[in-house]
């Protein structure tokens, strides 16, 4: 009898950052959609795993303590993965509290500049929606959906809170060096997250990943969501060309954008090494 593969999902968030799910149910829908090994990756934060540890204990499920750190690179915002993080460790810590601070200063200022363009009570309003710790631009989307200014958070996306919109502050959050160096200082593995979305010119990410690779990165996220052949293949080649680890997550946020579920990502391409070759084989505690 031939065994299924696993099924790994690397990336996702709770509501301990910009999800919808709190730990518990995120970690019981990923077991319920067949998901092996779950790594939750908040923005910023690991608020959200002791409890997810504690949830994935009774389910036939493996959790990956996990954070996705926000950097600025240049002119760029990227997302950088952390997986394997030992929580307790303080640099990451410190780290990520300078970041959420960050996020609380940028929020007075985003709800500023929707003020002037006639939106008051943002910040408030967006708050509502939040964590204690944690106020992204999600959460503002979700203030603004609801107040009537726009039709759903994609909509948001394209009219507000971005370049040359009302509510947008360029951010200014950790460099790429901080960022490696937290995670690695927790012991963990650095990804960069979704390198197709990033508005750069593939000359641009080759020296990002060679930056990346100075600094002791060691995987690409090849597969992120759903997503085309071409641009798997194309991620699978640069991955092998200098010689990073694959990684794969559907960045889930929340049940109703079914484009990011949780277990729905294309499987790795056989010519790729996947991050998870560093690690102890999961045990797998499903029924036979
Ligand atoms: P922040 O880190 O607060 O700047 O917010 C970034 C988050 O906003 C991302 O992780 C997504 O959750 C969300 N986001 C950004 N762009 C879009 C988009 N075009 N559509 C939907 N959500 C988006
Ligand atoms: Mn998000
Ligand atoms: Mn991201
Ligand atoms: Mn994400």
């Amino acid at each position: 009898m031939t065994q299924q593969p696993l099924i790994y999902d690397l990336h996702c968030h709770s509501n301990a950052s910009d999800g919808a799910l709190t730990p518990t149910q995120l970690v019981t829908r990923a077991a319920e959609y067949g998901v092996d090994v779950l790594a939750l990756t908040d923005h910023d934060g690991t608020e959200g795993i002791a409890e997810a540890r504690i949830t994935a204990r009774d389910l036939p499920i493996q959790l990956v303590a996990g954070v996705e750190v926000s950097v600025t690179w240049g002119a760029n915002t990227l997302h950088i993965v952390g997986l394997n993080i030992d929580i307790e460790n303080s640099q990451l810590q410190n780290g990520l509290t300078a970041l959420r601070d960050y996020r609380r200063g940028r929020a007075v200022e985003m709800a500023k500049r929707l003020e002037k363009a006639g939106i008051s009570g943002a910040y408030q309003g967006a708050s509502q929606y939040a964590s204690e710790t944690m106020l992204g631009r999600m959460h503002f989307a979700q203030f603004l959906v609801a107040a009537g200014h726009a039709k759903d958070t994609r909509d948001v996306f394209k009219r507000f809170l971005v370049r040359n919109k009302p509510g947008y502050v360029p951010g200014d959050w950790a460099t790429l060096e901080d960022a490696l160096g937290w995670i690695h200082a927790a012991g963990g593995q650095a990804v960069i997250a979704h390198p197709a979305r990033y508005k750069i010119t593939a000359t641009k990410l080759r020296r990002l990943i060679d930056e990346f690779k100075d600094l002791g990165g060691v995987g690409l996220e090849v597969c992120s969501g759903i997503q085309h052949g071409d641009e798997i293949r194309h991620l699978a080649a640069l991955a092998n060309k200098h010689q990073l680890l694959a990684s794969c997550g559907s960045d889930f946020h929340s049940p109703e954008q079914s484009w990011t579920e949780l277990g729905k990502i294309s499987p790795l391409p056989a010519s790729v090494t996947p991050i998870w070759s560093l690690w102890p084989q999961p045990e797998t505690r499903k029924p036979a």
